[in-house]
Order: structure tokens, then sequence, then C-alpha cells
């Protein structure tokens, strides 16, 4: 897609703070984190929504998603961790590239306080890449794991 945002920072033609890439998904910071470390894992083949996602792509989505939980809770201390995927635009999607919210929760505050962002800084951005590059593999683990290598 053209002028599709997540397409263009797949294809690096948009800058983002990239946490993996790999078995044809990637992982990058939220420019508006709920709270910081507030990651999207999106595949790097463009597709609108969750509903039109082949079931292949779609558990690759969550099993990344599954690994961040872990990394996030086990390794970095996250005490909580929201995952999330808004499907049409009723629902809150505002890029039209399938995505998966996964927002460490620090502070908590439930649902009330998924909304109140902040534009991410390169300092906060850079932190969190340096605290979680250690665990990436974990990532790399599940996926293996569920769909053989190099898939
Ligand atoms: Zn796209």
């Amino acid at each position: 897609m053209e002028n599709c945002v997540f397409c263009r920072i797949v294809r690096d033609e948009a800058p983002a703070y990239f946490v993996y890439r790999g078995h044809g998904v990637s992982v990058f910071l939220d420019i508006y984190p709920v709270e910081t470390g507030h990651m999207l894992i999106v595949p790097d083949e463009h597709f609108e929504s969750l509903h039109d996602t082949p079931p292949r792509v779609a558990a690759k989505l969550f099993a990344v998603a599954a690994a961040l939980v872990r990394i996030l809770r086990n390794e970095l201390g996250a005490p909580g961790v929201n995952v999330i995927t808004n499907s049409g635009r009723p629902a809150g999607q505002e890029v039209f590239h399938v995505h998966v919210h996964v927002i460490p929760r620090w502070k908590g505050g439930g649902w009330r306080r998924l909304v109140s962002r902040h534009r991410l800084t390169e300092v906060e951005a850079l932190d969190f890449i340096n605290r979680i590059k250690p665990y990436t593999g974990i990532i790399e683990e599940y996926l293996n794991n569920v769909f053989g290598e190099g898939t």
C-alpha cells in the first residue's frame, strides 16, 4: 500500500524505533504511547484489520504479543500489560494496517487511563529499547517454536 504509514515504516521509508523484525513481523514503539514501552506489532505484509488477516499471520501477531508480555512481566518487571487490537473505525482503529498494541502498565489505571497519550521522546524510546533488547531472543523462540525456524 503506497501511502500506508506502517507499510512505509516496514520498508524503511519512514522512521520508527524497532524492537524486533523477523518472520514477516515487525515490532516498533508507538509514537503516542499510553505508557513507556507501548509497542505495536504489525505484519510486514499489508492487511487492513484483523478480519482480513490470514489466520497464520494473525497467529504470528499474537504469538509475538505473548512473548512481549512475558518479557515485560518477567524480565522488565511491569506489574500489568494490555494487549489490544482495534478493528474498524468505531473501535478506535486509526491506521488501517492491522496492528496489535502491547502496553506495559507501570502506573496502572485500568481502562480509564488508556487514552491519555504523550508524544514519544527520543530519550524515552532509546532507554526502553536498551532495556528490552537483551530479551528479544524470547520473541524469536516463540516464533520458532510455533511456526518453525525462518518462517
Ligand atoms: Zn500497510
